[in-house]
């Protein structure tokens, strides 16, 4: 199967999450509501320290972080959760940028039946969005922005700084869906101003299935969500449902562990990063990173190979390295990336890029040693 080098797609487990979660598993039982008995105590005081550590994380307070099953989850209650607050306020125009992961595009979308008027903003071709292009279709009616902050395919950051600055003091909510961000971009996510923020464990060595809401509080003041799903009182009836322990004790490991770790992190994701570029660089091939780098995250690259197939590429490097052309979640059908093609890219550049993305836990000599055999591999398939 080769190096597993797809990343933003999901990330592996820290080894030190899981212990953790091992231990929970084994050691707590009961469920964290139950008022009646220590058990439901002892569970409970799990979670609120798991809360603690996304909210220091995060750089903000503990009412302000609801658990969810992943920011797939936390994007629609963001986003369709606002539904009656619009209608109340007869505010139905709602911006997004167009290379939003599917999890905000249609959720947004899933309210066009009710009156509201989705607005896409394209990116420039360094797949950044331009933030005055933002602010120059912001209406009367407009309810609410929805923009990323580190794209999931190119690994751009996107000036989610400069938007929020701008809407602070405006009767406008903005979420931010920072899957790819957090737990990596530590020290910016706690300078952000914004109004809701996803995120999702498994994207930073914490486990799948677990994520969690930001909602910032304005005074005492959250935002207008409304919850999707109607049951108990658990993470104050946004997202009702007995709470997983151990998933939110991994999560808050997970969180810990980067609060730690993240700028080290960073740093050999840049080092690999270089040397991948290295090779590309002396490959002789013929190649175009996708969006401006001065812009990227560490631990992605998006590459056009020109004359490389990418779907070719894949499947005759399995043996090396795990590796994708895009999104997981529109993979089971080819299609063009659409993030790409919103960039401006022509479609048979689009055809020859691959997204390579990595973790501080990968050995630099191994990473460099399987991503020479796939470029050796790629000079075999130019066509
Ligand atoms: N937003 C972005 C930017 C993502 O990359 C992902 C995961 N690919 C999601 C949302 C959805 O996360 P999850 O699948 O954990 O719900």
């Amino acid at each position: 199967m080769g190096i597993y080098l797809d990343y933003n797609a999901s990330a592996p487990i820290d080894m030190r999450v899981l212990d953790v979660m091992i231990s929970v598993y084994k050691n707590v039982v009961g469920n964290a509501d139950s008022r009646t008995h220590d058990y439901g105590k002892n569970a409970r005081i799990i979670i609120e320290n798991a809360r603690n550590s996304v909210a220091t994380l995060a750089g903000i307070k503990n009412d302000e972080i609801f658990f969810t099953s992943g920011a797939t989850e936390s994007n629609n209650i963001a986003i369709r959760g606002i539904r009656e607050y619009g209608e109340k306020i007869n505010k139905k125009h709602i911006i997004i940028s167009a290379i939003e992961h599917k999890a905000v595009i249609e959720a947004a979308n899933s309210l066009i039946p009710y009156g509201f008027e989705i607005e896409q903003i394209e990116p420039e071709v360094s797949g950044r969005i331009n933030p005055d292009t933002i602010i120059d279709r912001i209406r009367e009616d407009t309810l609410m922005i929805s923009v990323m902050h580190v794209n999931n395919e190119t690994g751009i950051i996107q000036p989610i700084m400069e938007i929020g600055q701008y809407l602070e003091d405006r009767d406008i909510l903005f979420h931010v869906d920072a899957t790819q961000s957090f737990g990596k971009l530590v020290n910016e996510i706690q300078k952000l101003k914004y109004d809701m923020m996803s995120l999702s464990a498994h994207k930073f060595g914490g486990p799948q299935g677990i994520g969690a809401l930001i909602l910032r509080k304005k005074g005492y003041r959250l935002p207008p969500v409304k919850p999707l799903m109607y049951g108990g009182a658990q993470e104050h009836g946004i997202r009702p449902g007995t709470v997983p322990v151990a998933l939110v004790a991994g999560l808050g490991e997970a969180c810990d562990l980067s609060l730690h770790e993240y700028e080290l992190n960073n740093k050999k994701c840049s080092v690999i990063r270089e040397g991948l570029l290295e090779i590309l660089e002396q490959s002789k091939l013929k190649y175009k990173i996708n969006g401006d780098s001065h812009y990227c995250i560490p631990g992605t690259l998006n590459v056009c190979l020109f004359g490389v197939a990418s779907e070719a590429l894949m499947l005759a490097s399995k043996q090396y390295c795990g590796i994708s052309n895009g999104s997981a979640c529109n993979s089971h059908k080819y299609a063009h990336s659409y993030v790409l093609q919103k960039m401006g890219i022509p479609a048979e550049e689009i055809e020859n890029s691959i997204r390579i993305s990595w973790g501080a836990n990968l050995e630099y000599k191994d990473i460099i040693e399987q991503f020479t055999e796939l470029i050796n591999v790629s000079k075999g398939l130019i066509f």
